[in-house]
């Protein structure tokens, strides 16, 4: 059985821009790869009228209906009234949470408002949630075979509330699937490729899928239709196959964070000459929490003069071949092989844009250099994109070499 669910995020300043809804990203990653699926995400507003009609519509589509936020004192919190309205019912205050509030009120050395009761009232059919980190509970009810659920705005109060009441409320109410889906991350594959891949591994209607491309990487889930997922391991094998050296460890977010861990594990040390990435080598390896076990440093060689003075690149074979050549590639890596004595030097050099491009090396042109102990090796990589794309683009694609030949070395 799946069932359909509709998140509500209720709040002016939402809409406004001023803050971003993560209640909502946060309960449909829970939900994700169960067998309650997410079905709308909907922003509204502080207004009564707006919410009420919101509320009834999407109450129709769906199976359960969530609501974060409003859940306040003040007068543009309207969750609880809108709610009784639609069930036709009063609002009851919930004794324990008025309790604690007035607890908490007289340690601050603050009266109780009259207005302060609503914070702790909920519609009077209420299966009530208590709020672990905050005042205003929140609440189930149910409306003919369907609920709605209303939990706090306080991100820090949901997510408690959402994982420690209203989930185990579902599992132990509703037939309760997880597992329904299997998630990948692939790096130095096209979309299109990895489109194309798929298709032939001839799925099921059942199961549903997707990417989502990423600046270094992709994302690609399947998702079964059935709560059975019968075809989970056949997806699994199929894509440990079909994708190989291109499929991510799953415990690494990013190809260089495996880069890293595959240079600890085999006890080497890495570092760069950097031409168009400026640096960004050095800025992509530092991310990752540890890398000083393996990352010397990098000698950002922009200016020719600094190419040869620095890292001994012939200022002959520049003024021949060009500094973005194959040849001032290979000099730059190992001239800082050289210089810093690491194990696995890198270089490059190309023509990020938007100007400098000639019809032999046109913009998204770059020379990478890559040495591994003795293996030596330049790629020309041709790249789409603007300036910054073209930059990121050039230092995953030379992580992706990097961590295929340290997966060789095994
Ligand atoms: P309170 O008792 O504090 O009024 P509430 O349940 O009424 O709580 P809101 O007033 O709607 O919640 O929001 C409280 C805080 O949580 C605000 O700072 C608001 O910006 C933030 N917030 C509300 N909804 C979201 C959301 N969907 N995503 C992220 N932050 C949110
Ligand atoms: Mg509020």
């Amino acid at each position: 059985m799946f069932y359909r669910v509709t998140i509500i995020a209720t709040g002016q300043e939402l809409l406004n821009g001023t803050t971003t809804d993560t209640n909502s990203a946060f309960m449909s990653s829970s939900f994700w790869g169960t067998n309650f699926r997410v079905i709308n995400h909907v922003t509204v507003g502080d207004d009564y009228e707006e919410l009420k009609t919101t509320l009834l519509y999407y109450l129709d589509k769906s199976d359960i209906v969530i609501t974060t936020g409003g859940l306040g004192p003040t007068s543009d919190d309207n969750t609880v009234e809108v709610i009784c309205e639609i069930l036709g019912e009063g609002e009851k205050v919930h004794e324990k949470s008025h309790e604690k509030m007035v607890d908490r009120f007289n340690r601050m050395g603050r009266g109780t408002y009259p207005t302060d009761r609503k914070m702790v009232s909920v519609p009077e059919s209420s299966l009530v949630l208590e709020n672990e980190h905050g005042i205003s509970p929140g609440f189930i009810v149910k409306s003919g075979e369907k609920i709605i659920a209303s939990l706090p705005g306080v991100p820090s109060e949901m997510k408690v509330m959402f994982q420690d009441r209203f989930l185990p409320y579902l599992k132990k109410n509703f037939s309760f699937s997880e597992d329904l889906k299997l998630s990948y991350t692939v790096s130095g594959v096209t979309e299109s490729e990895i489109n194309r891949r798929i298709l032939l591994m001839g799925l099921p209607e059942s199961v549903s899928w997707g990417v989502s491309a990423k600046s270094s990487h992709s994302e690609l889930t399947f998702l079964s239709d059935d709560v059975e997922f019968k075809y989970k391991s056949y997806i699994d094998e199929r894509v440990r196959a079909d994708f190989a050296s291109e499929l991510l460890h799953e415990n690494y977010k990013s190809v260089e964070e495996e880069v890293v861990s595959l240079l600890e594990d085999r006890s080497l040390t890495i570092g760069s000459a950097e031409s168009c990435t400026g640096g960004l080598i050095g800025k992509r390896i530092t991310d990752i929490a540890g890398s000083s076990g393996v990352y010397l440093g990098s000698v950002i060689a922009y200016a020719n003069n600094i190419k040869s003075e620095l890292l001994s690149v012939d200022e002959s074979t520049i003024l021949t071949k060009g500094a973005v050549s194959e040849e001032v590639a290979l000099m730059m890596a190992r001239g800082v092989q050289k210089r810093l004595g690491c194990d696995v030097a890198l270089s490059t050099t190309g023509v990020a844009g938007p100007g400098g491009g000639s019809a032999e090396k046109p913009v998204g042109t770059v020379y990478v250099g890559i040495i591994v102990g003795d293996d030596t090796e330049v790629h020309r990589f041709q790249l789409a994109g603007n300036r910054f794309h073209i930059r990121e683009s050039t230092v995953t694609g030379i992580f992706n070499i990097v961590r295929k030949k340290l997966l060789e070395l095994k």
